[in-house]
């Protein structure tokens, strides 16, 4: 249940609204939103009775909400949510661009990439310091040494940078060096993990498992939030099918699904879909079509000599020629003003 209280709600009122709430064996969670406060009602076991609620003064309406997730969704909270990172706006229209290698070989290597890829027109660099592999005997990451090459590329560049945690003993190593935490397919109903997203303070990728439901997803990013942390940007990622033309498959539906539901941003990431070069392109270009809120992209200098993920990964010339594709789609559809639908529809 959403309480939405009277634009004129008094600080009275709002806090006897939450001790009442908390009364009757719930939790109040207050939604600001731009003109009036809005109280969520969680941890109720069933159905909860809003006629109690809605007598109480300062409530204007009682709003049952029907989905399993609750602070993520589009029933709690009416506005996209727009996450801003050293001046990177994710879910404004976007798209955001992402992109940087699958892993932090060295610093040259990482440099080399940031810099063609930031004048390509990329906002933001991607590189893994702890890799998910699935031999342990491949490349697993530079560690510790893959993160304070991120710092250095971010000191040159002036790009914030993204990374993914692999477990939750080196959450705050990689939180201090991270401008955005990743979690990946792998870990996205690793709950323990997922709590330790939630005290964090900085935005969190999650990526969806690749073999989980959307209501799985948004349940997910739902215990970051519930942990305090709402700054979640969602990253279609490709599930696991039958084919077997691609490593994956991606899921363009997901993203007018997860906006009609979600007030998060989602952004999709072609490349572990696709896990070949030749595909990427066109599902960038398909990705923005539908509206996705950004890309995030592997690009290599030398995908040939790349430690992990080289058949997938953009030759920097590439990249450049995805942008201009990527920018005129986005242009186009908004100047024609098919954008939008997906939400009002
Ligand atoms: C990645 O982005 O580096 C990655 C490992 O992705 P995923 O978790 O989607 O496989
Ligand atoms: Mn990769």
């Amino acid at each position: 249940m959403l309480l939405v209280m009277h634009k004129e709600a008094t600080d009275e009122q709002i806090d006897s609204v939450m001790s009442t709430v908390t009364e009757n064996g719930y939790t109040p969670h207050p939604i600001p939103g731009g003109e009036r406060l809005s109280i969520g009602i969680l941890n109720n076991k069933g159905p909860v009775d809003g006629s109690k609620f809605l007598a109480l003064k300062g409530v204007k309406e009682a709003i049952p909400v029907t989905r399993p997730y609750k602070l993520v969704s589009r029933e709690f909270k009416g506005e996209d949510t727009v996450i801003t990172v050293s001046g990177v706006n994710i879910g404004n229209g976007g798209p955001t661009l992402i992109a940087g290698p699958c892993a932090i070989e060295s610093e040259a290597q990482a440099l080399t990439i940031a810099e063609r890829v930031q004048e390509s027109g990329a906002h933001i660099f991607r590189g893994g310091a702890f890799k998910p592999r699935t031999s342990p005997y491949s490349f697993q990451g530079l560690g510790l040494e893959g993160l304070e090459i991120l710092s250095r590329v971010r000191e040159k560049t002036g790009m914030p940078v993204v990374t993914e945690v692999l477990d939750y003993e080196n959450f705050d190593m990689v939180e201090q060096y991270a401008d955005i935490v990743q979690i990946g397919t792998r870990n996205m109903q690793n709950f323990s993990l997922l709590r330790r997203a939630g005290l964090c303070k900085k935005p969190i990728l999650l990526k969806r498992g690749f073999a989980a439901t959307i209501d799985e997803w948004l349940m997910a990013a739902e215990y970051i939030l519930a942990e305090g942390n709402a700054q979640v940007v969602l990253c279609e990622r490709g599930v696991r099918t039958f084919v077997n033309h691609s490593r994956n498959t991606l899921d363009l539906s997901a993203v007018p699904v997860v906006k009609r539901e979600s007030h998060l941003p989602i952004i999709v990431d072609p490349s572990h879909a696709a896990g070949r070069r030749d595909q990427v392109i066109p599902l960038s270009r398909a990705a923005v079509a539908v509206e996705a809120d950004g890309l995030m992209v592997e690009v290599h200098n030398a995908p040939e000599k790349a430690l992990s993920d080289g058949p997938q990964s953009l030759y920097p010339e590439q990249f450049h020629l995805l942008c201009r594709q990527v920018q005129a789609i986005h242009g186009n559809l908004h100047e024609n003003g098919f954008g939008g639908d997906a939400v009002s529809a």
